[in-house]
């Protein structure tokens, strides 16, 4: 089955594309989380980080590349933001297109709750 990532990177279904290239798009989450929360996203279509493999070590660098000239872009390249993948269930996973988050806009603070 076709993922929705895999619609908006054939512009089957709308979003707001910020950056796309050989091996991967970027686009505005529709339900954003900070000032800036932008996707990065694959364009083959891999499931989750626990099914890549060796052969996709250039696509995976390129989601780097990509979120640095993105978060270039949008002028919080100095101030920091942060990037997110989330696995499987426990991850938090939704969509299972494997997609890196770039948030940022303000000062986010701690990743994950304190646990004492
Ligand atoms: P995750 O929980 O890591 O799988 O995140 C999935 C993300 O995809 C969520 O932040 C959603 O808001 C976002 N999302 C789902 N459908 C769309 C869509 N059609 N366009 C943009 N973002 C989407």
């Amino acid at each position: 089955m076709t993922s929705i990532f895999s619609r908006i990177i054939a512009r089957e279904i709308p979003a707001e594309i910020v950056y796309q290239d050989d091996l991967v798009t970027a686009f505005k989450d529709i339900h954003p989380q900070a000032p800036y929360h932008v996707l990065i996203v694959p364009n083959k279509e891999i499931p989750t980080v626990d099914d890549v493999t060796a052969d996709d070590e250039l696509m995976l660098g390129r989601m780097f590349s990509a979120a640095r000239s993105i978060a270039r872009d949008l002028g919080i390249g100095d101030k920091g933001y942060r990037l997110i993948v989330n696995c499987k269930d426990d991850g938090g996973q939704e969509v299972y297109h494997l997609h890196m988050h770039l948030v940022g806009g303000y000062a986010l603070g701690r990743m994950l709750p304190k646990r004492d």
